[in-house]
């Protein structure tokens, strides 16, 4: 970093940053309001968003003293005004209020709106040009090469807040590409990572919604279960740093402590390490390339004792492979798995899908996509939107042979 961007960065410490959250409610975005709460002068809230949880929009609106408060479901909207009677916030309501949201003057949008939902707000984040805090991984999935586009157009600072990929971005510290060798995310393994496949075929929402380590919404741990969320990360790494696909690995490591190594040409392998804890990589994002305090749980290695890793089994797990090839595949065929995984997720939470066939569902979408022509470049958001609507109602009438 040069000293005048130090220099800049310094400056801009000196007053709070203003922040606007996307998908306040959610878990991402209530770990951010606590950090946020943790360092009192810090920041300044612009704007925080919701889709239907006005309640509590209201309550995290009032406690952080929000400019704005933006709920997506235009019905909620009365509950919203009622819930901040007596304030100065503002409210708005639906889609378009969203994106206005997200294009507030802030010097951090913090982008946690849980899937596709999420694109366009983001993409208006980015727009922008200031920093973009970036939890929602569908836009790098669904949209990657757009979005990375409208980053460099804009002049944006794109920070990861997923854990892998703040790991991988902290281990390679501006590295120079040719020097490194591979990138491996880790991955839980997830509630079933000791189970046989017999036994996944009558895995309830219930057991499924229980992750060893993590705390997160509903469709990431269902994602984390299946490994379909290991899958997707790759996609986002893949977006997000300098190395080809090839490059990309990723490892079971039951205890989340080790969230990504980068291996180099010289042998060296660095990696970061940390609680799981997401108050840590949005810590990084909001802070960085400064540090700031985060209220997590302090790594005791000793008492840990030790740390294990092991290969993932596509067999028994599907999902990563199939997303795999979405990858290689290119093109449309990312957006392709992550709307129809959304189907399937959703499916499967409502009891009409078996949790193995929600890597069945996404591969058979895939393929008729592909038969279809509907895997293809797209070169704007609006081409990935159209491809993300086409599969999920190719996903929607593939679902009706599995109920
Ligand atoms: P949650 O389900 O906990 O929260 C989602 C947030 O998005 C809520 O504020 C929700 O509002 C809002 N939302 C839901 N649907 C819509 C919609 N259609 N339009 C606008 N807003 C909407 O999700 P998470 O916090 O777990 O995840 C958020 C994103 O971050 C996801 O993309 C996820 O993959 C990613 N991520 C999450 C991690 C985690 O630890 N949770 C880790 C790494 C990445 P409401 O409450 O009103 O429904």
């Amino acid at each position: 970093m040069s000293r005048n961007a130090v220099a800049k960065v310094r400056e801009n410490s000196a007053r709070p940053m203003r922040l606007t959250v996307l998908g306040a409610t959610g878990s991402v975005g209530k770990s951010t309001l606590d950090l946020v709460s943790h360092s009192p002068g810090r920041f300044e809230i612009v704007a925080l968003t919701a889709q239907s949880n006005a309640r509590e929009l209201a309550a995290l609106a009032r406690l952080h003293n929000a400019k704005l408060a933006v709920i997506g479901d235009e019905k909620c909207l009365p509950d919203l005004r009622e819930a901040l009677a007596g304030t100065s916030i503002l409210s708005a309501a639906g889609a378009d209020a969203l994106v206005e949201a997200a294009l507030m003057p802030a010097d951090c949008v913090l982008a946690a709106i849980v899937g596709a939902a999420g694109l366009r707000p983001t993409f208006a984040a980015a727009s922008r040009g200031g920093r973009v805090a970036l939890a929602n991984k569908e836009c790098l999935v669904s949209a990657g090469h757009v979005f990375t586009a409208e980053v460099a157009r804009s002049g944006a600072e794109l920070l990861p807040v997923d854990s892998e990929h703040s790991a991988a971005f902290q281990a390679l510290a501006g590295a120079n590409p040719d020097t490194i060798e591979k990138i491996v995310l880790t991955a839980s393994g997830g509630p079933f990572r000791t189970w046989q496949r017999e036994a996944l075929e009558s895995v309830t929402p219930e057991q499924a919604l229980k992750h060893p380590n993590w705390s997160m919404g509903s469709k990431i741990t269902i994602d984390s279960a299946t490994l379909m969320n290991k899958g997707l990360e790759l996609i986002e790494a893949f977006h997000l740093f300098p190395v080809g696909v090839d490059a990309l690995d990723c490892i079971v490591h039951p205890q989340s402590v080790v969230h990504c190594l980068v291996s180099y040409v010289d042998g060296s392998v660095l990696a970061q390490l940390g609680a799981p804890d997401m108050r840590t990589p949005i810590a990084v994002a909001l802070a960085w390339p400064e540090r700031m305090v985060a209220p997590t749980a302090k790594l005791d290695l000793a008492k840990l004792g030790s740390l294990t890793f092991e290969a993932p089994d596509e067999e028994r797990f599907p999902a990563l492979r199939v997303a795999r090839e979405a990858l290689h595949r290119g093109d449309t065929a990312p957006a392709v798995l992550n709307a129809a995984n959304e189907i399937a997720v959703g499916a499967f939470l409502g009891g009409k899908l078996k949790f193995l066939d929600i890597a069945n569902l996404v591969e058979h979408t895939l393929e008729i996509a592909e038969r279809q022509g509907a895997i293809a470049p797209a070169s704007s958001l609006d081409d990935v939107l159209a491809v993300d609507d086409c599969a999920r109602q190719l996903a929607e009438e593939a679902l009706q042979r599995y109920v």
